[in-house]
């Protein structure tokens, strides 16, 4: 198993794992930084996680994912890569679940409407120079388009990207930078104090 065998079968079962650019850059930060506990929500087949596992051998990764053919997919696929040491995955839905641990980034990909309640609720385990990237800002070209998304759905759900970048531009204790790389990328660093 290779990793163009994971983004074939996320192409035909139409999986939304990371843009190239955008893992890219995800794995450039990881090296540069020296970031070596990531804690990931939204596994998918483990794609992402698999990623960032391999550019290091002292990175681990905790990652969350309740779509359970997702995570049977993901289970296998992590196994496959031998990486079930390092890569623990969780199934169950984010905002329900308990987890323990310290991270040094949190990268959040889930559901694009609950961006807050995921970096509410996780922050308390980000170390005090941690960072938190969330993937799929542009929401595939919808959220800084001018011409207003087709449906009502899709309407409220690129309300609430931008209702996160305004919270996110509020959020003092945080930078963050935007970054329009793959799908759009929020990078929000804690502030020293
Ligand atoms: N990070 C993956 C892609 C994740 S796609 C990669 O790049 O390889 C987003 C995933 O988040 C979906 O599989 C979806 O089932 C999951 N998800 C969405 N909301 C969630 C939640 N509240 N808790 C756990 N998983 C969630
Ligand atoms: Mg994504």
């Amino acid at each position: 198993m290779e990793l163009k065998d994971l983004e074939e079968y996320a192409r035909i079962n139409n999986v939304p794992i990371m843009e190239k650019d955008g893992i890219e850059f995800l794995t450039n930060y990881i090296r540069e930084n020296n970031i070596k506990n990531i804690l990931e929500i939204g596994a998918a087949i483990g794609y992402s996680a698999i990623r960032m596992c391999l550019i290091d051998k002292d990175i681990k990764v905790t990652t969350i994912e309740r779509d359970k053919v997702r995570y049977d997919e993901a289970v296998k696929n992590i196994n496959e890569f031998n990486l079930s040491d390092r890569i623990n995955i969780i199934f169950g839905d984010a905002l329900d679940i308990e987890i323990e641990g310290n991270y040094d980034l949190i990268f959040i990909d889930a559901a694009k409407s609950q961006s807050i309640k995921f970096f509410e609720k996780y922050e308390k385990y980000l170390n005090q120079d941690g960072t938190i990237i969330t993937d799929n800002i542009n929401f595939h070209g919808l959220t800084f388009s001018n011409t207003p998304a087709p449906t009502r759905n899709l309407r409220q759900m690129i309300r609430k990207i931008h209702n996160y970048l305004k919270w996110l531009e509020d959020n003092k204790e945080y930078h963050t930078k935007y970054e329009n790389i793959g799908d759009g990328l929020t990078i929000s660093k804690r502030v020293d104090n």
